[in-house]
């Protein structure tokens, strides 16, 4: 009897197997955006849910989001930043902050992120990842496939470069960023702290410029835009299997994204199959991320409020901008000093 279950199980389960995770309805998704932007959010959870944040809701409201998508098991950053780029689960890729920090990842390794697979698609393609966190460049993302990678130690100087490599030049096919201080906030004053929540606070005015910033070029016509965390936070870190830490905003806006919440059983690791399956390439067998059932569906016009960001504020932006510019022209100069600390284990505590 038990082998006879046994075999009704393994049945059902090839069958629900060979059942495609995205359902045949009419959808014009597949290889219908000319670029994918990846907005990573350290350690924001699902607190952009938790704080007043205009720009997100303004951006997600007509799009679709998720607050609490599943993470990696293990809730801190390599494992899951790991999993959003290379579509598997941690267990498989095995990276970890300490090994991302110590082995420079190459396209000879057996697991590869997206960027591999754009490269491999796309050869000409314009490629970008610009993080707050070296990992990610150094440990996640292959550095033999012309990526182009860029570090900085603050986030104004990231968004700056976000919105440089936006505005100024081919704008690129795929692009990842990564954003730190928000986690940065929950390291040094706790996951619930109000400092915690006045950095998800600070990152949506973030997310607006950026946006804006894609939208103002008419980009948004044939652009996915993506915002994702990898883990949340508790007043002790991350690492654990809390609900807290275990949620992952999961949020995507797109011509053909269906209004409303994205399905449940959603991962923040499927944000790789999404980015795949908009740009028009394969999935990969070996993935396990999927487009979430039901994101995609037919292209339509959307409707996105105004940025609310007041004048005073944008006068504020328009007189730093110069200085923050001027500071990320001269950083490269520098950057080998940070990233010579950053080896030498200095910056770790921040993870
Ligand atoms: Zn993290």
């Amino acid at each position: 009897m038990k082998k006879t279950i046994s075999l009704m199980l393994a049945l059902l389960l090839a069958v629900t197997a060979a059942v495609p995770a995205f359902s045949a309805a009419a959808d014009d998704s597949f290889g219908a955006y000319e670029h994918v932007f990846i907005i990573g959010v350290d350690g924001a959870g699902a607190a952009f849910e938790k704080v007043d944040s205009p720009n997100f809701d303004r951006i997600f409201a007509d799009n679709a989001y998720i607050h609490n998508a599943k993470t990696e098991y293990i809730t801190t950053s390599a494992q899951n930043w790991g999993s959003i780029l290379l579509g598997v689960d941690y267990e498989t890729h095995a990276m970890t902050n300490d090994s991302t920090e110590k082995n420079p990842r190459t396209s000879a390794d057996e697991y590869h992120s997206i960027f591999y697979y754009a490269r491999k698609a796309m050869p000409d393609a314009t490629l970008v990842s610009i993080n707050h966190w070296p990992n990610i460049n150094y440990g996640i993302i292959e550095n033999d496939i012309n990526v182009k990678k860029i570090n900085r130690f603050t986030d104004t100087l990231v968004v700056d470069e976000i919105i440089h490599n936006i505005t100024v030049g081919k704008v690129p096919e795929l692009m990842f960023v990564q954003l730190d201080s928000v986690d940065h906030a929950a390291h040094t004053y706790g996951g619930f702290s109000d400092e915690y929540y006045a950095a998800v606070a600070e990152m949506d005015v973030y997310l607006g410029k950026i946006y804006d910033a894609i939208d103002s070029k008419g980009l948004m016509k044939n652009s996915l835009f993506i915002v994702v965390a990898d883990h949340g936070e508790t007043t002790n870190g991350h690492g654990g299997q809390t609900v807290e830490e275990s949620s992952a905003v999961l949020a995507v806006a797109g011509k053909t994204v269906n209004k409303g919440l994205i399905n449940e059983n959603a991962h923040n690791r499927d944000v790789s199959a999404i980015a795949l399956y908009a740009l028009g390439i394969e999935q990969p067998d070996v993935f396990i991320s999927s487009v979430p059932e039901g994101l995609f569906g037919q292209a339509r016009e959307k409707t996105v409020a105004e940025n609310p960001i007041s004048t005073q504020d944008k006068l504020l932006d328009m007189l730093l901008f110069p200085f923050i510019r001027g500071f990320n022209l001269i950083m490269p100069a520098f950057s080998w000093i940070y990233d010579a600390y950053y080896r030498a284990g200095i910056f770790a505590v921040f993870k």
